[in-house]
Order: structure tokens, then sequence, then C-alpha cells
């Protein structure tokens, strides 16, 4: 069978199953969300255990949520870059700072409601990456994770050989973030993100799938690096 990318909704995030010879989902949910996955796998005729990795793009709570529960549903590994590996391991809330005036203020409006409702269980990684990155081959997918720090400083994004690329909040592409795809509203370093956006480009990056919306052409993002 042919390459797979099946998007799975947890509330604002969009997580994605990509099957080839073996699965691995892109990023682990809200808390709460063993069963949805479950009957989303049912509905794709995807066992859990067939499901070898989640691969959290960053550390941030409403990417790691859910990790620890769709772990125990699928028994696949947790990758994680070790710079945001704290988080995951002693389920710390974090959300990078706004970097636009939207971004500023609808953090320090929603940062105090949002963290009283995301508190979530920690988990240990078991697969902690350095900036080298790691191929999937051997996990049956073809591609490879590169290290895209900037929305965190342990963000990474993993890019198939088609160039189908999942980029966590590399980008934004939904209200209330964005009206339309480009940079996230909220980062640690903004010019960082935007070396890193070059490295993916450089590496044959075409269709951005993000972590919040719907996937989009990388030629959308090419007006916000210079
Ligand atoms: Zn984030
Ligand atoms: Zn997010």
């Amino acid at each position: 069978m042919a390459l797979q990318i099946i998007p799975f909704q947890s509330s604002m995030n969009t997580c994605y199953l990509i099957k080839d010879k073996g699965a691995v989902l892109i990023d682990g949910a809200w808390p709460n969300e063993a069963k949805s996955f479950s009957k989303f796998l049912e509905k794709h005729q995807i066992k859990p255990e067939e499901v070898q990795l989640i691969i959290l793009t960053h550390g941030d709570f409403d990417h790691v949520g859910g990790a620890k529960e769709l772990k125990e549903l699928t028994g696949a590994s947790i990758v994680i870059h070790e710079m945001d590996k704290e988080n995951l391991e002693k389920g710390i809330f974090h959300w990078p700072e706004g970097v636009t005036p939207w971004g500023r203020f609808s953090r320090s409006v929603l940062k105090p409601i949002i963290k009283k409702k995301a508190a979530f269980p920690a988990v240990r990684a078991d697969i902690v990456l350095d900036d080298n990155g790691l191929s999937l081959e051997e996990y049956g997918i073809p591609g490879r994770i590169v290290y895209t720090p900037g929305h965190t400083f342990g963000s990474i994004s993993v890019l198939l050989d088609t160039g189908d690329a999942f980029i966590g909040c590399l980008a934004q592409n939904r209200i209330p973030f964005r009206m339309k795809p480009g940079l996230p509203i909220y980062a640690k370093d903004i010019e960082l993100l935007k070396k890193s956006w070059k490295i993916l480009i450089d590496q044959g990056a075409k269709t951005i799938y993000p972590g919040h919306g719907k996937s989009f052409p990388v030629k959308k993002i090419l007006k916000y690096l210079n």
C-alpha cells in the first residue's frame, strides 16, 4: 500500500499518523484522548501495536499531554529532542512567549486559564535525540527527523522523502493563532526558527503539515523568511 498521511484531530491540535511499511504518530495530542485515538485506528484498520513511534515535535503541553496514554495504548516508543525532554518527563507546562502583538496578548490572557486545564501525566522518553536527528528507515517510513529549533529549543520536524514535512509549531495555520499559514505567533527565538525553515527547504520540504491547522505548500512561508 502507498504511503498514507492521516490527520488525527485533538482539540486545537492536529496529530498525524504516517503509515507506509511501518507506522508512526506525529505528536501526542491532549490528555484523555486514548479512547478516540483507539477508534481512529480502528476506523483506518490499523492495529495499536503497529504504531512504533510517537514523535513529539516539541515539549509544549498541547503536543505531549496525551503521550503517556497513547504509549500505553500502542506500546510505541516516545521520541523527543533532549532540549524539550524535561517538560515531558516532569509534566511541566510550557508555552513559548508571544512574538507578535496578538501572540503576546493572547498568551497573557489565555495562559492562566489553560494552565489549569492542561495538567498532563509525565512519562519517560524512550528515544532522546541530539541535533543530528534520526532516520526513520528502520521504522518502515521513508524519511527522517530533522532538528528545527526556534519555536522551542528542542523542536524537531519529520521530513519524508516525498517532501511532506510535519513541523509542529514551526508554522501555524488556524484560528485562534492565525487566519492563514505563516510563522507561529509564539516562539523562543524567531530568528533561529527562520534558519530552521531554510534547513527544511534546502532539504526538500514541499508540503507543510502544521500542528495547528491544515496542510499548505511551502511557498506560502517564503515571504516570511527574508
Ligand atoms: Zn508549541
Ligand atoms: Zn501547539
